[in-house]
Order: C-alpha cells, then sequence, then structure tokens
C-alpha cells in the first residue's frame, strides 16, 4: 500500500494507526491540518473490504473536513476517523471504549463527534474514556441533534441563493424538490413550507412521505425522478454522488442547495454545472450548520446565539463564492476549494 505518494495524501500532519486485539477495535485517526485549530470531524464505524479503502476514506474525509471547518469560520482544523467494523460478533461497548482510549492518546489534536454508523449511545461510551468529543445530544453542555442546525443553515443558503440567480427575495412561488426527508431534508421542508414554497418530495420510505404530503401538501415522486422535476431548485439531502454523467442533463432546476455531502459524483460536474448556468452551492458550505453546532460545544458553555451568527455567515460566504464565480468565471466548487485553501494556507 502507498502512503505518501497515495493519491489522497495530502500532506497530512498525521494519520494514526491503533488495534486493540481484544476487542477487535482498529482505527485510522487522519489529521489533515491543525491551523486553525484541532481536527475536528466525526468517527465513521464502516466495513471496508480492504485496509487501503479505510485509509483512503480517512485521507479523503480529513482533508473535506479541513475545507469545511475553514468556510464556516470556525477554530477548528481537519480531522476523522473511521472505525472498521469487525467481522465477527463483537462487544460494541468494549469496542468503543477501546477506541475512545484510542481518541485520548491523540492528545486533544484530534475531537471527534458523531457520523455514519455511529449512536448517541456510542458517544457517551466514547466520552466515558476521553473529553475530546464533541456533538454529544445529552450532559452538561450537550450540543444535542445538529440536524435542524443544518437545515436552517441550508434554508439560509438557499434564500442567498434565490436573491443571487433570480432575483427574489421570498419563497412565493417557488418550487423545491426536495430528495430524502430525513433528519435534515424533513426540517428544511418545514422551513420552506413555512416560507411559502411549493414543494416536490422524494424518499424511499413511505411513511415520511405521507407525512410531508400531509403536512405539507408535498407533491410525491419516485426516488429516480425527483432530479427532473420542474423546479427552480434541487435540493440534495439524501446521498452523495447525485449530480452525475447520468442526471445532470435532466436536472430543470436553476439552483442546486442541499445538505447530502459529496453531491457532485465528480469534481468536473461543477463545470458542468457552469455551463448549464446552474447555480451550485457548494455542499461543504452550505450544509455546515451541523458542524457549527458542533464547535459550539467544543468551545464550552453552548451558546445558540454564537451558532445562529456562524449559520447566518453561510450566507455570507456564499454571496463571496458567488462573486468570486462572477470576477473570474470559475464554477462555484472550485472557487470553494480555492478559498478553503487560501484559508488554510
Ligand atoms: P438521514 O439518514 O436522516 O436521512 C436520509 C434520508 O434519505 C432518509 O429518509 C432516507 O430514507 C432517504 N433516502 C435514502 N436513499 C434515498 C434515495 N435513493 N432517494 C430518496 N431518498 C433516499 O440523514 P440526514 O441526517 O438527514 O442527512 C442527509 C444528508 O445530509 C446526508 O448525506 C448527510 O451526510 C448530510 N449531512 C447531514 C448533516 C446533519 O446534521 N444531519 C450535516 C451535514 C451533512
Amino acid at each position: 500500500m502507498s502512503f505518501f505518494s497515495h493519491p489522497d495524501f495530502d500532506d497530512h500532519e498525521g494519520v494514526y494507526l491503533f488495534s486493540d486485539p481484544q476487542t477487535q477495535m482498529r482505527c485510522v485517526i487522519a489529521i489533515h491540518n491543525t491551523k486553525l485549530g484541532p481536527g475536528g470531524g466525526g468517527t465513521r464505524f464502516w466495513s471496508y473490504e480492504t485496509d487501503a479503502d479505510a485509509l483512503t476514506d480517512a485521507l479523503r474525509l480529513s482533508r473535506a473536513m479541513s475545507y469545511k471547518n475553514a468556510m464556516a469560520g470556525l477554530q477548528l482544523g481537519g480531522g476523522k476517523a473511521v472505525l472498521l467494523r469487525p467481522e465477527t460478533d463483537f462487544d460494541r461497548r468494549a469496542l468503543f471504549e477501546s477506541y475512545g482510549r484510542a481518541v485520548e492518546k491523540v492528545g486533544g489534536r484530534y475531537i471527534t463527534a458523531e457520523d455514519v454508523g455511529v449512536s448517541p449511545e456510542d458517544m457517551q461510551v466514547i466520552k466515558s474514556q476521553t473529553d475530546y468529543v464533541a456533538g454529544l445530544e445529552a450532559g452538561k453542555d450537550a450540543s444535542g441533534d445538529p440536524s435542524p442546525v443544518t437545515a436552517r443553515g441550508v434554508f439560509y443558503g438557499m434564500q442567498t441563493a434565490i436573491s443571487e440567480r433570480l432575483n427574489q427575495n421570498d419563497f412565493k412561488g417557488l418550487t423545491v424538490a426536495v430528495q430524502g426527508l430525513g433528519h435534515v431534508g424533513y426540517s428544511l421542508c418545514r422551513h420552506l413550507y413555512e416560507a411559502g414554497a411549493k414543494l416536490i418530495v422524494a424518499d424511499i420510505n413511505r411513511a415520511v412521505l405521507k407525512q410531508a404530503e400531509d403536512e405539507f401538501n408535498a407533491k410525491i415522486v419516485a426516488p429516480d425522478a425527483i432530479h427532473s422535476q420542474e423546479a427552480d431548485i434541487f435540493s440534495p439531502c439524501a446521498l452523495g454522488g447525485v449530480i452525475s454523467d447520468q442526471t445532470v442533463e435532466g436536472i430543470k432546476a436553476v439552483i442546486i442547495a442541499g445538505a447530502a455531502n459529496n453531491q457532485l459524483a465528480t469534481p468536473e460536474m461543477g463545470e458542468v454545472l457552469r455551463l448549464r448556468n446552474i447555480l451550485y452551492c457548494p455542499d461543504y458550505v452550505i450544509n455546515a450548520g451541523g458542524i457549527i453546532n458542533v464547535a459550539a460545544e467544543v468551545r464550552g458553555d453552548y451558546d445558540p446565539s454564537w451558532v445562529e451568527s456562524k449559520v447566518l455567515g453561510i450566507k455570507d460566504t456564499l454571496k463571496e463564492i458567488f462573486a468570486r464565480s462572477e470576477a473570474d468565471g470559475g464554477n462555484m466548487a472550485e472557487i470553494a476549494d480555492r478559498m478553503a485553501r487560501e484559508r488554510l494556507s
């Protein structure tokens, strides 16, 4: 396995491997950049086909956290951990305790939070072994579920986007197609409905669709048809990679603004969207509400007004990206990456 020549190695400051045969705990903790503060980012608990895949994920995701935290104006660097899911039966509590000890050994250069596969209960177990953990749902100074904050940030970002692209200051008469009515998507729908938008929605969970139909008068469409609806805004709030060679030509919306991570299947999609005159709000900029909420816990004495001011800051960051694109013709995704690198250098 190559390391320093690995395609996703980006001069990461540190990459730690920990293992504990007794509990079957094996993890990679990658710290990309700590210029702005300790590396902050979640722990992903996942089954990887190979060790190399786990390393790749940790390298890629930790760099993404550096960019996201920098663009959100947080005093957090970029870090991420992947905890490998054992192939045989395991004691979950013992495994997460062991993982908490691994985080402790990194000595505060990495602060962990929840990510795919990790539950609020697992977070409490990690907390029993280390203080370098945030995004807890219970306990003193816990910041709670970040999803409503993420949804609010996406809504604010959409306000900026409709002003920019449609010269409109409210959602009256606008239609938004929302893909995924989970923790973030459903909360976003409520903001949009209250603001007067018409909603088209898709999910694979029928119960939540029915709820959105009853509560928001939303029109339901099939999951594979949501991106191509006649809508002003397409809002991916489910999966990554939804803007791809297969979908991009079908998109009729003039704005893309959603919570999902890694919406562009390939970097080239950013340019395809620009050429199609579709205003893309870079995913890690517009979905930063959750990490902002977690950062408030890291600061201590959770302060909702600080969170709100940072979440509102998403609007200013988007305005700057749009202005730079207007000035130099670059696409939104590459401009966001460039701005993030400037803040980190
Ligand atoms: P979630 O798991 O609560 O919701 C995802 C929803 O998408 C579910 O309702 C699921 O049924 C639906 N879904 C799955 N496959 C689908 C498909 N093919 N078509 C339509 N719907 C489908 O997740 P969430 O917390 O709401 O997060 C949504 C996205 O936003 C994820 O990509 C997540 O990584 C990202 N994100 C979330 C937060 C947060 O604070 N929760 C923060 C930043 C980014």
